[in-house]
């Protein structure tokens, strides 16, 4: 049997959300839908939606969703978009747009904001790709397991840079983290028997290079 659209909602009170899943049967529709959801099989209710069947992509979803009245959260700035709903802008705020909804992968407000979010697109990946490479020269062995690109200084509280999570030789065992540019680590007592087993691993395998 060939998949069909079903419309899952989740009713959670003050957070209630729904979504269009692609399912062979009600059951598979409701599991699929909860995942989607992020929420318990049994909280969710599902019915058909024959509206759906037609759409082959996700923009197509999404267009279809958005010309039956569904609203979404902007990509970007996270305001309610839903078409013919306005918004009030301007310098002084007393300006009123109607919503001319884009769809990028995501829906966003504006093709302004479509743009605005790319572009953190590429500076977090940026930030991701310069922490690596910064962690990986100043903590020679260490494998990456992670970059988080946006997270607070921990002094500068208002700037953003990325946080590297590392396993060192030859233990591997505990994470740490390192802020880049940094010149202190945070571990616990545990891990800082093992940092000393990384140093001491360097050590050696400096001297070792240098007799080669
Ligand atoms: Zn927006």
């Amino acid at each position: 049997m060939t998949e069909v659209a079903y419309v899952v909602e989740y009713d959670g009170g003050y957070d209630d959300r729904s979504e269009v899943v692609f399912a062979r049967n009600p059951m598979e529709a409701r599991r699929l839908g909860a995942n989607e959801l992020d929420a318990e099989e049994e909280s969710c209710t599902f019915r058909r939606a024959p509206e759906f069947d037609g759409c082959a992509s996700h923009d197509e979803l999404r267009q279809a969703q958005l010309d039956a009245g569904w609203w979404f959260t902007c990509g970007y700035c996270e305001r309610h978009v839903a078409v013919g709903d306005t918004y009030f802008a301007g310098e002084n705020e007393d300006e009123e747009y109607e919503f001319e909804p884009v769809l990028w992968g995501d829906v966003y407000c504006n093709g302004w904001h479509a743009g605005a979010d790319a572009v953190d697109h590429v500076v977090r990946r940026i930030r991701s790709w310069e922490g690596a490479e910064a962690a990986i020269e100043r903590f020679p062995g260490a494998v990456i397991e992670r970059v988080n690109p946006n997270t607070f200084h921990h002094e500068r509280r208002n700037e953003l840079v990325a946080t590297v999570e590392f396993r060192v030789p030859p233990e591997f065992q505990f994470v740490f983290w390192w802020q880049v540019g940094d010149n202190s680590l945070t571990m616990s007592a545990l891990a800082q028997q093992e940092w000393s087993g990384y140093r001491h691993w360097l050590k050696e395998h400096r001297e070792r290079s240098e007799q080669a």
